[in-house]
């Protein structure tokens, strides 16, 4: 850590700043330069970063060397992560995974014939919502339980893995029952008990970027459940909100380079969500996979029109084998495949 001085800093002020360090066990070093001094400090620097030196007088600003998240850092594992969901299947290698499905699990029989469809496109996970984040409480909230049955066995009946919104601690044994992988949805990226519970789960943790949230908290938020204990984080960017309206978010294409810079694990993309414009979904999934994601999470229902959550941004399944097609084409000139 560098503590930069003020230019008219008094040598009390300096010493006193060095005297603190010191009895935090670390090695300050003072450089005195021209205009102004900086003291560089040797040792544990999440020690110093509990101690609000900004606010010692003489201390202008604080600049940290390392990273606030470690176990999310590539720093720490040296190379990306290639996390096993289930049945074969990884993320974070050479094949790019896509996730597809609705935005809710409507009834049996729908959930059953777009477990079929997007199987047939050439997914290998089914997504779908059973406990909707809904922002207006007279929406549609979802099935619930009932939900996570139909998608269970619609997974079972494909042999797609399924992945699904947990929004409530109480509802973690549940899940661990019914789903393959667990999503962490945007409103709750910085539900700490939540994200603290998934990190004692046994099961791989799709973590979605809130919708006003930094690069850094998102890893931070990924380093919770890390730190609890479970290694099987996926991240996934899913649009932030910007002053642009002409979508329903901004799909934040330089987190995937960005992340993929600074962390190990792997990341999706949801470019459903990102848009909310169904006619805009193929475009961005395809710049998402040469930007380097390792998956999709798109939104696929067997009729838009009638869809009970986000028929706007839901491919019709025609559309979505054409994606794939095209998905397929473009993961291979980047050295990758669907
Ligand atoms: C979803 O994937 O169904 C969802 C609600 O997404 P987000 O949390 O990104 O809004
Ligand atoms: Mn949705």
């Amino acid at each position: 850590m560098i503590i930069v001085l003020k230019p008219n800093a008094t040598k009390e002020q300096i010493e006193h700043v060095m005297e603190k360090t010191k009895k935090m066990g670390l090695e300050p070093w003072l450089s005195e330069g021209v205009e102004r001094s900086i003291i560089a400090v040797k040792g544990e620097e999440d020690a110093l970063r509990a101690l609000p030196l900004e606010a010692f007088p003489g201390v202008e600003r604080v600049v940290p060397i390392l990273k606030p998240y470690k176990l999310a850092s590539l720093d720490y594992k040296g190379e990306p992560s290639e996390i096993d969901i289930g049945r074969g299947v990884t993320i974070g290698g050479k094949k790019v995974v896509v996730m597809a499905g609705p935005c809710s699990v409507e009834n049996r029989e729908m959930i059953l014939n777009t477990a079929e469809a997007v199987k047939k496109a050439g997914a290998l996970v089914l997504r779908g919502g059973a406990f909707k984040p809904r922002t207006s409480p007279y929406s549609f909230q979802g099935l619930g339980e009932e939900g996570l049955k139909y998608l269970a066995e619609a997974g079972e009946k494909t042999g797609l893995l399924v992945i699904t919104e947990l929004m409530d601690v109480r509802n973690i044994e549940m899940f661990e029952k019914y789903v393959d992988i667990i999503q962490i949805g945007a409103r709750n990226m910085q539900n700490f008990d939540l994200l603290k519970e998934v990190g004692k789960v046994r099961k791989p943790v799709v973590l979605k970027r809130g919708i006003a949230n930094t690069i850094k908290e998102f890893l931070m938020s990924a380093e919770y459940i890390l730190a609890g204990g479970n290694p099987d984080v996926i991240l996934c960017e899913r649009g932030i909100r910007t002053f642009e309206d002409f979508t329903r978010f901004t799909l934040d294409i330089n987190a995937i380079p960005a992340i993929k810079s600074v962390s190990h694990l792997p990341i999706i993309v949801d470019p459903s969500h990102g848009t909310g414009r169904w006619g805009m979904v193929s475009a961005v999934s395809l710049a998402a996979i040469a930007a380097g994601a390792d998956g999709l999470l798109v939104e696929v229902h067997p009729n838009p029109e009638d869809a009970l959550s986000d028929g706007d941004q839901s491919l019709l399944p025609e559309t979505f084998e054409d994606l794939m097609r095209k998905a397929a084409r473009v993961a291979e000139a980047v050295g990758r495949e669907v």
